[in-house]
């Protein structure tokens, strides 16, 4: 044990001269001892946006949490060095997050991919302890297997526990359940001092909220424990179904006045997204996974005239409902709405299918080379007093008609977010419940004509936006990327002191998470 120890220490400090050094040395597979640290890599240098490719010097594969402990306790108890460390969960970050330039990626799906299953009895909770490298995706096909699933989701599921726990976690489910980090009932953290901590909301609250939405900031989560419920069940062998709902809007304020009715209704609606059909091509690409036979043939209008469209889209789950069917629960919904006439559509899928939908997008944008482009994404969490405002501002900074991607839009409930986490909401002035999440999910592909000068003018104006709709509406960056520190601490807003009084604590040499370029290391 001693000697393991020596070794590994030997092999840090050769790691943290060679970072240090003008003439770096490691140029070849390192033997790092029982420590799995290697060259670096292409992926761990690039993310899913292809915006940024920040190199670092070494890869960390832990076999388990001791492994990142052993790295973050020896480089905090080192003056020698400058070295950073980030998780990198899936590496599906837009702005290099997950990147860390000449320092350390430590690769979260090398930890053993553990998935253990508690089921409560009645009155109980269930939940799952899993590693913060596995995929929402195995978790889905875990616990289905044992008639469980969790409550709350991202659309997209081949993303890490880790990952989205460290923003949020958020899609239809939200407004009924919270965010993915209001589902969570215990965390293990390696913090930036190398601590193995075990934290709930009862036991080092202080960690526990820190980690939640915190950008990577304070620690590395290494295990997490989350809620579930009981998933829609077979009937006599018959595959469970999703009732999966879209109806079409000319008018802006009908569309988020029905959303607003939707999230209503939680004992009722189980999802509730929309989004803008804003030419052909978006009405097309967002129905890849959605098999109806849509016969929904709008006017456009012209390049110097657009028109533009809404869809929303709902889904009632067939399992709650036990004394009316699904059916009849979709026609007491649909009644109420207010949608353009005869512009609804709906189709029975099944359950997983269903969660795993935007896994059909990925295969066919992938079939056409249009998955691996620049994606220049802006995400922002809009105050609803602002939300017709912010339609305008973003229609006034695009071009319907060369708009390559989707925008979402759709409401979330305040209340179900736990203010004491790390993250980040616009500050409610009002008193309403109801706030958007607007998501300009765009693809600008060097093939098709958007090589570096348009990436980067697709870029200022991404920032134009966020930084007009943070200072007229309150809208706060959802998945955020700001240029400089000071940009972070206007971000933050009130919030920035207690944010910074906990990267003192739980990371005082600034260690973690170099890719935000929130805090730049200390000495
Ligand atoms: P990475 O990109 O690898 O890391 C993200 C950040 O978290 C980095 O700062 C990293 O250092 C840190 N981190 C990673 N793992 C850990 C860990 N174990 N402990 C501490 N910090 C860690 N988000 C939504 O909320 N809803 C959606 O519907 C949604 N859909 C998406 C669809 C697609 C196609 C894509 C590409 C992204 C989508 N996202 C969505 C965004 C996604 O949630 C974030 O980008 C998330 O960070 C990705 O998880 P990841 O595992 O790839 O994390």
């Amino acid at each position: 044990m001693e000697v393991a120890m020596v070794c590994i220490r030997v092999s840090l400090l050769i790691l943290v001269l060679s970072l240090c050094s003008p003439y770096k040395f490691i140029q070849s597979p390192m033997d790092f001892g029982p420590l799995n640290l290697l060259p670096t890599t292409t992926s761990a240098a690039s993310d899913f946006g292809r915006i940024l490719f920040h190199s670092p010097a070494a890869v960390l594969k832990p076999q388990s949490s001791r492994d990142i402990s052993l790295l973050l306790s020896f480089l905090s108890g080192s003056s020698l060095s400058k070295v950073t460390v980030a998780a990198r969960g899936a590496g599906h970050s837009i702005h290099g997050q997950a990147q860390a330039l000449d320092g350390i990626v430590v690769e979260m799906c090398s930890l053993p991919a553990e998935i253990e299953f508690y089921k409560g009895g009645d009155g109980e909770i269930s939940y799952a302890d899993v590693s913060g490298g596995v995929m929402w995706i195995d978790l889905l096909e875990q616990s289905l297997k044992l008639g469980l699933a969790p409550r709350s989701w991202t659309d997209y599921l081949y993303l890490t526990v880790g990952g989205t726990l460290s923003n949020a976690g958020i899609s239809g489910q939200t407004f009924k359940h919270g965010p993915q980090i209001s589902n969570v009932l215990q965390l293990e953290v390696v913090t930036g001092r190398g601590e193995i901590v075990t934290c709930s909301p009862s036991k080092d609250a202080d960690l526990f909220n820190a980690v939640l939405g915190g950008l990577g900031q304070f620690g590395i989560i290494t295990r997490a424990r989350i809620m579930l419920q009981e998933a829609p069940q077979k009937v006599f062998c018959l595959a469970t179904t999703v009732k999966w709902v879209r109806a079409f809007y000319d008018d802006f304020s009908t569309f988020t006045k029905d959303q607003e009715l939707l999230v209503s209704m939680p004992d009722l609606v189980d999802y509730v997204e929309g989004f803008i059909v804003l030419n052909e091509q978006s009405l097309h690409s967002s129905s890849v996974a959605f098999p109806a036979n849509v016969n929904f043939n709008p006017d456009f209008g012209t390049k110097n005239s657009p028109k533009i469209y809404y869809c929303i889209e709902f889904a009632v789950h067939d399992y709650q409902h036990t004394s009316t069917n699904v059916e009849q629960v979709v026609e007491v919904i649909s009644r109420q709405m207010s949608h353009m006439v005869s512009q609804l559509y709906s189709v029975e899928v099944s359950y997983f299918d269903f969660l795993n939908r935007v896994r059909m997008e990925e295969m066919s944008l992938r079939s056409i080379g249009l998955w691996e482009v620049h994606h220049p994404w802006l995400n922002m969490f809009v105050p609803k007093t602002g939300i017709n405002d912010f339609r305008d501002l973003l229609m006034g900074n695009i071009s319907p008609d060369g708009f390559e991607g989707l925008i979402l839009i759709y409401p979330l409930l305040r209340d179900k977010w736990d203010t004491n986490t790390s993250v980040v909401l616009p500050d409610s002035g009002s008193m309403d419940r109801v706030m958007y999440v607007v998501g300009i999910l765009r693809s600008a592909n060097p093939e098709g004509g958007c090589s570096h000068h348009c990436l980067q003018e697709l870029l200022r104006r991404h920032r134009s936006i966020a930084d007009t709709a943070g200072v007229r509406l309150g809208a706060k960056q959802y998945l955020a990327h700001h240029p400089t520190p000071s940009a972070w601490h206007r971000h933050f807003g009130r919030r920035w002191e207690r944010f910074s009084e906990r990267k003192t604590r739980f990371d005082p040499l600034r260690i973690l998470g170099p890719g935000q370029g929130i805090f730049p290391r200390r000495d």
